[in-house]
C-alpha cells in the first residue's frame, strides 16, 4: 500500500520541517527581528535567546499537536478504523457475494462468457461453467435472446420461459448491463432468475375455482329460469305442475344459498387461516349436540348414529368451526354411507406424530366405500366422487375442502381411511389444550 512519508505515525525530522511550512515565514521574522534587536544593545542577548526558544517551541508544540491536513485516502480511512484495505471487484468476489443469494444468479462479461454464477443457477442451467460462452450454456432461446439483446443495446432486457421437464416451472430473466467496473472496464452482465411457478399455481386455482364456483351457480339457476318460463307460459293454468315446479325451484334456490353460504366460509376462513383459535371447546357435548342435530337426516335414512367417549379432551379451537367440521362428516355419512345402517364416532386420546397428545374423534359409515385413487383428491373444492349423487344430495363439493381448512387453522389433521365394499373412516387429530397441574 502506497504510504506518504510526510505522514507517519511518528513524523522524522523531513515531515516535522514539512509540518512547520505554514509558521516557516513567522518564526523566521521573528528569529530576525530579536537577532537585530540584540545586537543593537535595545535587547539583551540572553533575554533575545530566551525569546528565539520561547517562539521555537510555541511553533513546534503547535506543528505537533495540529492534526494532518491533508485528507487521507479511502484507503487510509478504512486503516485507521482497523480494517482491511479495499481491493477491487474481483471475479472471486463477485462469486463470494452471489453465492448466498436465494434466486439464480449468473454474471457474465461483455463477450458473454460466465464470470460467475450461484447454486440456484446451476440447478436452471447445469451447464454453465465458468469462463465458457453463457450462450451455449442457457438451453432457453428467450434468455439467449435477451442476452443478445443486452451486450447490444447496452439496456436491461426482460424475458419469460417455461420448463416442461421434469416438471412445469416457469421462470423471469432479468438481464442487466452494469457499469464499468475494476477488472472489466466494459461493465459486466447481471442476469437473474425468477421462480414464477408458485404464482402461476395460484393464479391458475383461482382461475379454476371462479370457473368451478360460476359453473356450479349457473346449474341451478339455469333450472330456476327453465322454470319460470315454463310457469309463465305453458304451465300457466296447470295447478299440479306448478305445485311441482315450485317445490323443485325452491329446492334450487337452498342449493345456491349453501353454495355460496359454503364460499363465503371457505374465504372467511381463509382470511384467518394464521390466527390460531384459541377458545377451549369441549368436545364430547359438542359431538353429541351434533349428532341432535342430525338426528332427523339419520332417521330418514334409518341410520343408527353411535358417539362412544373413551377419554374427554378439550382443544384449543373455534367452536364453531368444529361444529361445522363433525356436521360435515357425520352428515356425509349418513349421505352418502346410509347402505351400512350404522354411523359410529368415536372420541378417544393418541399420540401425534411428534410425540404430541391429541384428541381423535373418527367417524365411521359401513356404506359402499371410496376406492384409493380418489382418497388424497377427496378435500380439493368441487372434487366429487360421483358428481350426480353428490348434487343429488344437495352437496356443493366443498364440505370436505372445509373440513381441511379449519383443521389447518387448528393445526390439525384429517385422516381418511376407506376401500370399496368396506366403508370409510374419517379421523380428525386436534391437538390438545395443554393440561393443567392437576390433570
Ligand atoms: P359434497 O358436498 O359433494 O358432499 P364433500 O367435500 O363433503 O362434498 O365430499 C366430497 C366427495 O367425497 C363427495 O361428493 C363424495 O363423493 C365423497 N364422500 C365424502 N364422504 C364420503 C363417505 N362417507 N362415503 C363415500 N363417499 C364419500
Amino acid at each position: 500500500m502506497r504510504r506518504d512519508p510526510e505522514r507517519g505515525d511518528e513524523p522524522g525530522a523531513p515531515a516535522l520541517w514539512a509540518r512547520l511550512r505554514p509558521a516557516r515565514s513567522v518564526i523566521g521574522a521573528s528569529l530576525l527581528a530579536l537577532a537585530l534587536l540584540a545586537a543593537f544593545g535595545a535587547l539583551h542577548p540572553l533575554l533575545a535567546a530566551a525569546a528565539a526558544a520561547f517562539v521555537l517551541a510555541v511553533a513546534l508544540w503547535g506543528a505537533l499537536a495540529r492534526p494532518d491536513a491533508a485528507p487521507a485516502t479511502p484507503a487510509e480511512r478504512r486503516d485507521d478504523a482497523g480494517g482491511a484495505a479495499l481491493r477491487p471487484l474481483d471475479d472471486e468476489a463477485i462469486r463470494a457475494v452471489i453465492a448466498g443469494l436465494p434466486d439464480p444468479v449468473i454474471v457474465l462479461d461483455r463477450e458473454a462468457r460466465v464470470i460467475a454464477f450461484n447454486p440456484p443457477a446451476r440447478a436452471v442451467a447445469p451447464a454453465l461453467r465458468l469462463g465458457e460462452h453463457a450462450l451455449l450454456a442457457l438451453r432457453m432461446p428467450a434468455v439467449v435472446e435477451a442476452v443478445r439483446r443486452a451486450l447490444a443495446l447496452g439496456e436491461p432486457q426482460r424475458a419469460e420461459f417455461s420448463e416442461r421437464v421434469p416438471v412445469d416451472r416457469w421462470y423471469e430473466a432479468h438481464v442487466v448491463p452494469s457499469a464499468p467496473v475494476a477488472g472489466h472496464p466494459r461493465g459486466l452482465v447481471l442476469l437473474t432468475l425468477r421462480d414464477l411457478t408458485p404464482l402461476r399455481r395460484v393464479e391458475e386455482m383461482r382461475a379454476d375455482f371462479v370457473a368451478n364456483a360460476s359453473h356450479e351457480l349457473r346449474t341451478p339457476l339455469a333450472a330456476l329460469s327453465g322454470f319460470i318460463d315454463t310457469l309463465q307460459g305453458p304451465a300457466r293454468d296447470d295447478t299440479k305442475a306448478r305445485e311441482r315446479f315450485l317445490a323443485i325451484m325452491k329446492e334450487q334456490a337452498r342449493r345456491m344459498a349453501r353454495l355460496i353460504d359454503d364460499l363465503l366460509s371457505l374465504s372467511r376462513i381463509e382470511l384467518n387461516a394464521h390466527i390460531r383459535p384459541e377458545q377451549p371447546v369441549d368436545l364430547a357435548p359438542l359431538l353429541r349436540q351434533v349428532v341432535d342435530g342430525l338426528q332427523a337426516l339419520a332417521q330418514e335414512r334409518q341410520v343408527e348414529v353411535t358417539v362412544t367417549v373413551t377419554e374427554p379432551s378439550t382443544v384449543p379451537g373455534d367452536r364453531d368451526e368444529l361444529i361445522r367440521v363433525f356436521e360435515n362428516l357425520v352428515e356425509n355419512a349418513l349421505k352418502y354411507g346410509a347402505s351400512g345402517k350404522r354411523v359410529d364416532i368415536v372420541l378417544a386420546r393418541a399420540e401425534g406424530p411428534a410425540g404430541q397428545s391429541e384428541a381423535r374423534v373418527s367417524v365411521r359409515d359401513y356404506g359402499p366405500g371410496i376406492a384409493a385413487e380418489h382418497l388424497p383428491r377427496l378435500t380439493e373444492r368441487f372434487y366429487r366422487v360421483d358428481v350426480g349423487q353428490s348434487r343429488a344430495e344437495g352437496g356443493t363439493g366443498l364440505g370436505l375442502a372445509l373440513v381441511k381448512h379449519i383443521l389447518n387453522r387448528h393445526r390439525g389433521r384429517l385422516l381418511i381411511e376407506s376401500a370399496p365394499g368396506r366403508g370409510a373412516t374419517f379421523t380428525v387429530c386436534l391437538p390438545r389444550v395443554a393440561a393443567p397441574l392437576s390433570d
